[in-house]
Parts: structure tokens; C-alpha cells; sequence
């Protein structure tokens, strides 16, 4: 049987929550905004330090991207299901092994 102070409870449980995912959402915004000036920070560094161009920064990135796209997708080294993009196999736990440091981020 519907029950209005039970449902009112929910609703605020509910706003509660969103405003926490919004709250979470938002911090996770502005340390992206930092991790990229971070990135252009130290782009510009070594630019300006060495002999690399935004032109070949552009050209690496965008191979990089094709390369990524045309991989075979990765399987989880224990039950051998698809592991997605994901780090942990949703199925049985198992890890996505390291290959590259970029893995751990
Ligand atoms: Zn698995």
C-alpha cells in the first residue's frame, strides 16, 4: 500500500543523494580544469625546451586515439570475459593486467 510519509522519506533521500553526485561532480570538474592546465603547463615546457610542436603533439594524439580504436578489446585474464574499459572484471573480480603506467591512471 503507497504510503505518502514513506515516499516524502524517498524524496528526500533521493535529493539528498543527487546533491551529493552533484557535489562529487563538480570537484571532479575542477580537478580535470587543473589536471589540464597541468598538461598544457608542461606541454609548454617541453616545447619550450626542446624541438616539439603543438602540430606534432596534435598529429601523435590523434594517432594515438586511431591506435586505441583499432585494439582488440581486453579480457579478463581469470574467466576470459570482455573487461570493457573497465579495470576490474565485473564478473569474477579479476584484474586488468598493468601493460603501461598510463593503465594506472
Ligand atoms: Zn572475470
Amino acid at each position: 500500500m503507497f504510503d505518502p510519509a514513506k515516499a516524502s522519506s524517498l524524496d528526500g533521500n533521493f535529493e539528498t543523494q543527487l546533491a551529493k553526485i552533484r557535489d562529487e561532480m563538480k570537484q571532479m570538474e575542477q580537478r580535470l580544469e587543473r589536471q589540464n592546465l597541468l598538461l598544457q603547463g608542461f606541454f609548454l615546457l617541453m616545447s619550450e625546451h626542446g624541438d616539439i610542436s603543438e602540430t606534432q603533439l596534435l598529429e601523435r594524439v590523434t594517432q594515438l586515439a586511431a591506435e586505441k580504436s583499432k585494439a582488440p578489446a581486453k579480457s579478463c585474464p581469470q574467466c576470459n570475459r570482455s573487461l570493457g574499459k573497465r579495470k576490474q572484471c565485473m564478473y569474477c573480480g579479476g584484474k586488468r593486467p598493468v601493460e603501461s603506467a598510463f593503465d594506472l591512471l
